[in-house]
């Protein structure tokens, strides 16, 4: 549990059923611009971020099959085996975006039964209806149900977005729990007060969070998406809950949608570029998250590979210009960065400069707008600059201070190389130069080829040759 003065952040996290594609990575690099903001002001965060791994049915809808389920069908695979390799997948990714871990990744299917408590009281409460196709909360119970998205709310219930569910009192009304259908043995499956079955999807975050952060925390992120379905739920459920009159939470931030062609990316809707499509096409995770930043959290961003080939571009200039100044000053607070800057006027200057931009609601463009300039101006000192770009990407995250243009270029580096390589291009060099002594130059330019398909560059210069990878 956060201490008073700790922020508890709460993010919905993916639905482990397929690998994250390059949307995804959108709601938690803004979650981890947040949590840097925050950092930057001084202020501790504890988050956590679901994961997803039972109750989210296909569609969003209250019935139909577990989307975990109808996977694991597809995949002949365990269930387990399909949250287990698509959590890891959306670790490894989080971890290549620069993404700081969360302090806690909650499983659904590890509290069910604190979601079965949780369905109980509201039925104790008097807020649910039981149908034979679930538990359903009474949405009309709510006062200020919907408020989050503005919603209409009498539109919203006799609205087209839900699916026919008979009996169903108000199409706003959802699942709490998820019998089985009769004859219909589900994979995951709980014994409850309404029969076997799963939880509804809204349950494990109103739960988990409660239990992690505390009944009222400070901030819950997430898609746009969620703004008009799932979180109006998860509010409705969670303040009937507490049954406090107090907000559940405070603050609440969605992203926009990374569109392709304004079309939404979903992963329901076909293959969709993942992160490690963009690498295997030569582009580097620093880039994506550039590209990423480049565009305000609250607008939709228009995914092409013109614009991520500029953001790839740019993050190669901004690595070739930062690399001589390193090492940079370590800086994540607002604070330590006034005080190396000390009563240097130009450099206080662009910090202001920064602070302004990320205090108007995560405003990353213009930090990049800033680092940019600041590069660029000859009234800033080099040990100005460090601090600026030290200051910059405690904000952005970009690793400024330690990424390699070779990393960026995806050039492997000598290093990497097994021995038995490297000592096979020392001798095809050694041979080189004896054919060019010998005066050989068809097999010196033969070699040279053969060089060069290992991605080696030979070079001659007055001291002999020197090579490197290209
Ligand atoms: P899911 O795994 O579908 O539950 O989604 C995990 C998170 O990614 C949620 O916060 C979604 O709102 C968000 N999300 C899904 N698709 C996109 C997208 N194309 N652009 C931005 N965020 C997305
Ligand atoms: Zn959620």
């Amino acid at each position: 549990m956060p201490s008073k003065s700790t922020v508890g952040l709460y993010s919905c996290g993916p639905t482990v059923y397929s690998f994250p594609h390059l949307g995804h990575m959108r709601p938690y690099v803004l979650a981890d611009t947040l949590r840097r903001a925050l950092a930057w002001k001084g202020i501790e965060v504890r988050q956590v971020v679901n994961i997803t791994d039972v109750g989210h049915a296909v569609a969003d809808s209250d019935t139909g099959e577990d989307k975990l389920e109808v996977a694991a069908a597809r995949e002949l695979r365990s269930v387990e085996e399909v949250a287990a390799m698509y959590t890891r997948a959306f670790l490894e990714d989080m971890a290549a975006m620069n993404v700081q871990p969360a302090d806690e990744y909650p499983r659904a299917s590890a509290y069910v039964p604190e979601m079965i408590e949780f369905a109980s009281r509201l039925e104790e409460l008097g807020y649910t209806y039981l149908l034979p196709s679930g538990l359903y909360f009474d949405t009309s119970k709510s006062p200020g149900y919907g408020t989050l998205a503005l919603m209409d709310i009498a539109g919203q219930r006799e609205g087209e977005r839900v699916e026919l569910v008979e009996g169903r009192r108000h199409k706003s009304d959802f699942a709490l729990w998820r019998p089985e259908e009769p004859g219909k043995r589900r994979v995951m499956r709980w014994e409850s007060p309404w029969g076997w079955g799963a939880p509804g999807w809204h349950l494990e975050c109103s739960v988990m969070s409660m239990l992690l952060l505390g009944d009222h925390f400070d901030i819950h992120t997430g898609g746009i998406d969620h703004r008009e379905l799932h979180h109006v739920n998860e509010i409705a459920q969670s303040e009937a809950y507490l049954g406090d009159g107090q907000p559940w939470v405070r603050y609440w931030l969605h992203n926009e949608f990374l569109v392709i062609d304004s079309a939404k990316i979903a992963k329901s809707a076909g293959p969709v570029p993942r992160l490690a499509d963009l690498v295997a096409s030569g582009f580097h995770p620093m880039a994506y998250r550039l590209f990423l930043l480049g565009g305000h959290y609250r607008s939709q961003l228009d995914f092409t590979m013109a614009a991520v080939e500029a953001a790839q571009a740019t993050l190669r200039r901004l690595v070739t210009r930062v690399e001589p100044l390193r090492p940079l000053p370590s800086v994540s607070t607002l604070a330590e960065a006034v005080t190396l800057a000390g009563d240097n006027p130009a450099t206080k200057a662009y910090l202001d400069q920064i602070d302004a931009a990320i205090s108007t609601d995560l405003a990353t463009p213009r930090i990049l707008a800033t680092l940019q300039e600041s590069l660029r101006d000859p009234a800033l000192t080099e040990s100005g600059q460090r601090l600026v770009v030290a200051a910059a990407d405690a904000l952005l995250g970009l690793r400024l201070g330690s990424l390699e243009l070779r990393e960026v270029e995806g050039r492997a580096s000598v290093a990497d190389l097994p021995a038995d390589e490297v000592a096979r291009i020392k001798a095809l060099v050694a041979e080189r130069t004896q054919a060019r002594v010998a005066k050989n130059w068809s097999r010196a330019d033969e070699i040279r080829t053969e060089l060069e398909k290992l991605n080696v560059q030979v070079t001659d210069t007055p001291s002999g040759p020197v090579w490197e990878l290209r």
